[in-house]
C-alpha cells in the first residue's frame, strides 16, 4: 500500500504492542477462569491483574471494575432505573443526558423513551449547567449521564461541576469517559462520577472489550443485561474475553504511565495542524475552538465543503479522517452534536474530524496540509464555477 496517515484516532486507535504482546501471551493459556484447577487459576490471574491495571488508570479499586463487550455495553448496563445504593434501594425515574452524548447513551439503554430528557450545549459544545441544574430540580432521583469528552468534537464537559449538581439532588451521575481516558486527566473521584464507562480499543487495547467501573461497593446493579453464570460477580454472565483483557490492562499500563508526554505531543502536533489549516484557508470553522478541547482532536469545515466527498478526496490522498461521528462513519447523516451548538445545516454537512494519536508525527501532519491544500484550492475554483 501506499505510504498512508490516519488521523481517525477517535474511531479507534492502533494496538500498543504491549497490548498485542499481552493477548498473544493470555491466548497461550488453555484455562476458563472460573475453574479451579492450575490452567483456571492463571487465566483468573490475568483477568484480576488486568482489574488492577484498569481500577489504577482511572483511580478506582479493582473490585470496583467490571468488563465488558464494549464502551457500548458498559453504556447499557449503566443506564438502568434499577441502580440501587445502600441509601437508596428506590427505581431511578428518570434519565437525564447531554444533548451531545454518543448514540449508546442516547439510546437510553433500559430507560423508556419517555422517561428521558436532553440537557442543552453552548454553542462550543459545553454542558449548561444551568439547564442541568434546572432540570435536576424537577426531576426526583436523577441517573444522569454526561461524557467526559466529546467524540467529535473533543470538547471537554465541565463533569465535576455537573456532579456537585447531580448529587444534591440524590442523583447517580455516570461519565462516559470513552475519548477521555488515556488523552486527559480521569480519576474517578475527582470527576465525582459514581459510574465510568471506558473501552480498550480507544487506548491501544483491543477492540471489542470495555469496562465499567463504580466509584464505591455500596452501588448495586439489579438488572444485570446478561444472565447465566455468576461470571463478573454476576453482573455479566459468559466465560470472560481473557485475552482481550489481559490486552487492555496492558493497554491501560501504557495509557497512564505515558498519558502527559503523549498528551503534549499531540497537542503539540494538534495546534500545528490547526495552524496550517488555518493559513491555507483562513475561512475555515474549528468547531468548539473556544473550549477546552482533548488535545488531538479537530473538527473543522469550510462554507461549501461536503464531508463525504472531503473524506473521499482524503482518502485518495492517503489520509484517513471521519466525517462526524466514529461509530456511524460511512454514514450520511447530519451530527446530533453540532445541531446541539446551534451550528446550521449547510456547515453541519461539511464537518470533518482529524483526530491524532501517541505515534503521529509531524511529517504526517505535513502530508495531511498537503492534501488539504489541494482539496482547498479545487474546492475554491468549484465555488467560483472553474472546472478542476
Ligand atoms: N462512548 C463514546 C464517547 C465513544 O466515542 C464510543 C465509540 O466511539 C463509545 C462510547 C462506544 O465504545 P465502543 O466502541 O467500545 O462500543
Amino acid at each position: 500500500m501506499a505510504e498512508r496517515s490516519y488521523f481517525d484516532w477517535n474511531a479507534t486507535a492502533p494496538l500498543r504492542p504491549q497490548a498485542a504482546e499481552a493477548q498473544r501471551e493470555a491466548l497461550s493459556v488453555p484455562g476458563n477462569p472460573s475453574s479451579v484447577h492450575a490452567e483456571g487459576r492463571a487465566a483468573r490471574r490475568l483477568t484480576e491483574r488486568a482489574r488492577e491495571q484498569v481500577a489504577a488508570l482511572v483511580g478506582a479499586r479493582s473490585g470496583d471494575v467490571f468488563f465488558t463487550s464494549s464502551g457500548t455495553e458498559a453504556n447499557m448496563l449503566a443506564l438502568s432505573p434499577a441502580i440501587v445504593t445502600a441509601t437508596e434501594k428506590r427505581p431511578r425515574p428518570r434519565l437525564l443526558l447531554s444533548a451531545i452524548e454518543h448514540v449508546s447513551v442516547r439510546a437510553g439503554g433500559r430507560f423508556s423513551h419517555d422517561a428521558i430528557e436532553e440537557i442543552a450545549v453552548d454553542a462550543d459544545g459545553r454542558l449548561d449547567l444551568a439547564a442541568l441544574a434546572q432540570a435536576v430540580a424537577t426531576s426526583p432521583l436523577p441517573l444522569v449521564s454526561l461524557m467526559l469528552a466529546n467524540n467529535e468534537t473533543g470538547v471537554v464537559q465541565p463533569v465535576a461541576d455537573a456532579a456537585a449538581i447531580v448529587h444534591t439532588a440524590c442523583g447517580l451521575l455516570h461519565v462516559d469517559a470513552v475519548q477521555a481516558v488515556g488523552r486527559i486527566a480521569c480519576d474517578i473521584a475527582a470527576l465525582g462520577a459514581d459510574l465510568l464507562t471506558i473501552s480498550a480499543h480507544k487506548i491501544g487495547g483491543p477492540k471489542g472489550v470495555g469496562a465499567l467501573i463504580r466509584a464505591r461497593e455500596d452501588i448495586h446493579f439489579a438488572d444485570p443485561l446478561i444472565r447465566g453464570g455468576g461470571q463478573e460477580r454476576g453482573l455479566r454472565a459468559g466465560t470472560e474475553n481473557v485475552a482481550g483483557i489481559a490486552a487492555f490492562g496492558a493497554a491501560a499500563v501504557v495509557a497512564q504511565r505515558q498519558r502527559q508526554a503523549e498528551a503534549a505531543h499531540m497537542l503539540a502536533l494538534r495546534n500545528s495542524l490547526e495552524t496550517g489549516l488555518q493559513a491555507i484557508s483562513p475561512r475555515a470553522v474549528i468547531f468548539g475552538a473556544g473550549a477546552e478541547r482533548l488535545p488531538n482532536t479537530t473538527l473543522f469545515t469550510v462554507e461549501g465543503m461536503k464531508a463525504e466527498t472531503a473524506v473521499i478526496a482524503f482518502d485518495l490522498e492517503g489520509i484517513a479522517v471521519s466525517s462526524g461521528a466514529a461509530c456511524s462513519s460511512g454514514k450520511v447523516q447530519p451530527s446530533h452534536v453540532l445541531a446541539a451548538m446551534g451550528v446550521s445545516p449547510p456547515l453541519t454537512r461539511g464537518a470533518v474530524r482529524v483526530s491524532l494519536g501517541w505515534s503521529t508525527t509531524a511529517a504526517e501532519v505535513e502530508m495531511f496540509l498537503n492534501a488539504w491544500r489541494k482539496l482547498a484550492t479545487a474546492l475554491s475554483k468549484e465555488e467560483r464555477g472553474i472546472a478542476a
